[in-house]
C-alpha cells in the first residue's frame, strides 16, 4: 500500500526457481508459447501476492509495535481518569495543561506546546543557576490511540447485537487497533527546562503525556509544580522531601509552622448580625427573644 506499482512493469526481480527449469524439458521439444508466458504471468502474480502479504505483516507488526510501546502511556491515560489507580505522589507532582486555559509558563499554539520550568531543577526542585536547556519532544497523543479502537469495539458491538451477526464484532477487534495505528497522532512538545548537576543525567523528567488537547507534566518533586502554577514563594527554601509530612499521626496541636507557606488567609467574615440586612424596622423582636422557641407558646 505504500507504492502501488502497475503490475505490468517487468518481471519482478527475484524470479522463483521453477519457471527458469521450466522450459528445458527432457524431450527436447519447444513448449509452447502460452504455456511460458501462463507461467510469468503466474511468477507475477505471485510475487505481487508475497509482495502485498509482506506489506501487510510489515503493517501489523507496525501496529503490534505502536501498541506495544504505547502500552505504558495508555496505562497511566486510564489511571489518569480513575483517581484510585493514582498514587498521591503522583498527583502532587503532576500539573495538567488545557489549552483554552491561560499559563504563564506554558501556551498551546499549531506547532504544539511550549512549556517552560525556570530557576528550578525538575527533578528535586533545589534552585539551580545552570543555564535552562531546551528539550523538544514528539509526544503520542494517548487519548487517540484509546478511543479510536475503543470506539471500533462498541460499533461493532452494536452491529453485532442490531444485526445480530458476530462476524462485525469478530471483524471489529482487529480492525480497532488497525484503525487506532492508522490514524495515530504526535503532538510536538518543547521544553525549556533546568537539572541540577547531580540530576543532569534525569532526562526521563519530566514525564511528558498527552492526552488529546491536554498536556500533562509530572515533575519529580511537588515544589516545582507549586512554582510552575503559582510562582516562586517569597523567601521559601525548598523542604527536603516530604520531611514536614511525617509528623505523628493524631498530634492535633499546632500545625506544623512549614505547611504551606505561600497561603493566603481569607478576608476576616463579618459577624452574622452584621451581615444580615437590617430593615427599617423597629427593634420589637425584643418579645420574640424571650420564647426560645416559635411553637413553644
Ligand atoms: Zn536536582
Amino acid at each position: 500500500m505504500q507504492e502501488t506499482s502497475p503490475p505490468s512493469d517487468g518481471a519482478p526481480p527475484e524470479r522463483p526457481a521453477p519457471p527458469a527449469a521450466g522450459p528445458v524439458s527432457p524431450d527436447g521439444e519447444r513448449p509452447a508459447a502460452s504455456a511460458s508466458s501462463a507461467d510469468s504471468a503466474l511468477a507475477r502474480s505471485l510475487a505481487q501476492v508475497r509482495r502485498l502479504a509482506g506489506a501487510g505483516w510489515k503493517f501489523l507488526s507496525d501496529v503490534a509495535r505502536y501498541y506495544w510501546g504505547m502500552r505504558e502511556a495508555l496505562w497511566e491515560y486510564i489511571a489518569g481518569f480513575a483517581p484510585n489507580l493514582m498514587s498521591e505522589s503522583v498527583r502532587m507532582r503532576e500539573v495538567r495543561l488545557a489549552p483554552y486555559e491561560s499559563h504563564a509558563l506554558a501556551e498551546y499554539d499549531s506547532s504544539g506546546w511550549k512549556a517552560t520550568v525556570p530557576g528550578r531543577c525538575v527533578v528535586c526542585g533545589e534552585p539551580t543557576p545552570n543555564a535552562p536547556t531546551d528539550e523538544t519532544r514528539a509526544v503520542d497523543d494517548a487519548s487517540r490511540a484509546f478511543w479510536v479502537p475503543v470506539a471500533m469495539w462498541l460499533t461493532g458491538t452494536a452491529l453485532a447485537i442490531v444485526l445480530w451477526s458476530r462476524w462485525y464484532l469478530i471483524l471489529a477487534l482487529p480492525l480497532g487497533p488497525v484503525l487506532g495505528y492508522w490514524l495515530r497522532a504526535k503532538v510536538s512538545v518543547q521544553l525549556r527546562l533546568a537539572r541540577c548537576d547531580a540530576h543532569a543525567a534525569r532526562t526521563n523528567i519530566p514525564q511528558v503525556l498527552v492526552w488529546g488537547s491536554v498536556l500533562v507534566l509530572r515533575f519529580g518533586h511537588k515544589i516545582v509544580r507549586k512554582v510552575f502554577l503559582y510562582g516562586e514563594p517569597m523567601g521559601i527554601t525548598v523542604p527536603q522531601p516530604d520531611a514536614p509530612t511525617s509528623r505523628p499521626g493524631g498530634a492535633g496541636g499546632t500545625p506544623p509552622p512549614t505547611a504551606r507557606p505561600e497561603s493566603i488567609p481569607l478576608a476576616d467574615s463579618p459577624a452574622p448580625e452584621d451581615a444580615t440586612i437590617q430593615h427599617d424596622r423597629p427593634p420589637a423582636f425584643n418579645a420574640d427573644d424571650e420564647n426560645s422557641s416559635p411553637v413553644v407558646p
